[in-house]
């Protein structure tokens, strides 16, 4: 059992009569890479500031590295934040960007350039040390964002969202980057993210919140499996989720989907018969049938849009709901093409009518 580096318990943060926190709970261990996940204003950014101690929370408790920080001021936490906006400080050089924190705490100028040309080779800034921040591309100045917060040795690396202002090709590199920063650090990092899939390709343990609350927390792939809700199962995965409701048939192991097909699909667990359901359904979960492909649950449907980029085909369906197939081949599939679609049973999502998974 791995060590707890940070414990939030039982956080309330109110704005005014705003509530941002809802007694939130969460433990981090020593080494792990956490994302923190959900649309826009569901609290996240509110809850690392209130880990970094940019925030007062209303009511709770902190702990980084078992000592209770609740009311220690941020710069005593020993936790470095990196921000979307790099903060640098546009009249210093690379160097003393860098350096600032060991200047401050009197360690003198030789010893702190040896310092940074460490974290230069590092964060791959060599060559750089003597520009200054407006001489950088965005990817060089979020390394030395960066930088600065590695060479202080803190407790915790807490990150929010640090590549909102790169374009799509940098952020891909600069994920791979601070994952593998953290790796060679053996740091514990929480990052804050609106993109599921940069939570999912970064993090050990995502933590997915809406509205103040946590709704799951577990490894990407648990929460990709096994969305305790709606909410999560639409949230993570991209495409998202189709949802379709649906009736439980007699037998209590398959559902007739409100479709104007009106197939009938096997669900792996035992539902009430007659209830009403809503069924999720992955787009790359739903695959394509040939036309003389045999059947005995197979989804009709009609093409609507065909997307390809290339090595991937995205369908959507007509009617409604229409539903989003990803498809490896189907390039030739065209408008007005009639499609037979199957799924795998085990692979259909079950959700009651107020979106909790079926037991
Ligand atoms: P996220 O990072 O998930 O987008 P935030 O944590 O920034 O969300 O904000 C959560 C909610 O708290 C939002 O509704 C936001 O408007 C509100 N909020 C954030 N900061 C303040 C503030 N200083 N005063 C009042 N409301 C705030």
């Amino acid at each position: 059992m791995s060590a707890i580096q940070i414990e939030l318990t039982n956080i309330d943060k109110h704005y005014g009569a705003y509530h941002a926190l809802k007694n939130v709970s969460l433990r981090i261990e020593k080494g792990t890479f956490v994302a923190l996940v959900g649309p826009s204003g569901c609290g996240k950014s509110t809850l690392l500031r209130s880990l970094a101690g940019l925030e007062t929370i209303t009511s709770g408790n902190i702990t980084i590295a078992n000592e209770d920080v609740t009311h220690v001021p941020p710069r005593k936490r020993d936790v470095a934040m990196v921000f979307q906006s790099y903060a640098l400080y546009p009249h210093m050089t690379v160097a003393d960007n860098l350096t600032y924190s060991l200047r401050i705490k009197g360690v003198k100028k030789p010893e702190a350039r040896k310092a940074a040309e460490e974290i230069a080779l590092t964060t791959g800034l060599t060559g750089l040390l003597d520009r200054y921040p407006r001489e950088l591309s965005g990817g060089q100045r979020q390394r030395v964002a960066m930088g600065r917060a590695i060479i202080r040795h803190p407790k915790a690396f807490l990150f929010d969202e640090p590549l909102s202002n790169l374009d799509a090709a940098l952020r891909v590199q600069m994920r791979k980057e601070i994952r593998a920063l953290h790796d060679r650090l053996g740091a514990t990092s929480v990052y804050v993210t609106h993109d599921q899939i940069e939570a999912m390709t970064m993090a050990d343990h995502v933590v997915v919140m809406r509205d103040g609350i946590i709704e799951q927390q577990g490894s990407p792939l648990e929460l990709y499996d096994s969305p305790v809700n709606q909410f999560v199962a639409g949230f993570i995965g991209s495409p998202a989720m189709n949802f379709v409701s649906a009736t439980a048939q007699a037998d209590g192991l398959s559902v007739k989907l409100n479709l104007p097909t009106a197939p009938v699909l096997e669900v792996s667990k035992r539902l009430a018969p007659g209830s009403e359901v809503i069924v999720g359904l992955r787009p790359e979960h739903l695959k394509l049938l040939s036309p003389d492909e045999p059947s005995a649950q197979a989804i009709a449907a009609q093409v609507g849009i065909v997307e390809s980029t290339g090595s991937t085909t995205f369908v959507t369906t007509v009617g409604e709901p229409s539903l989003t197939i990803v498809d490896q081949g189907s390039r030739r599939l065209k408008r007005g093409d009639q499609i037979r679609l199957h799924i795998a049973r085990e692979l259909v999502h079950v959700f009651d009518k107020d979106g909790h998974r079926t037991a």
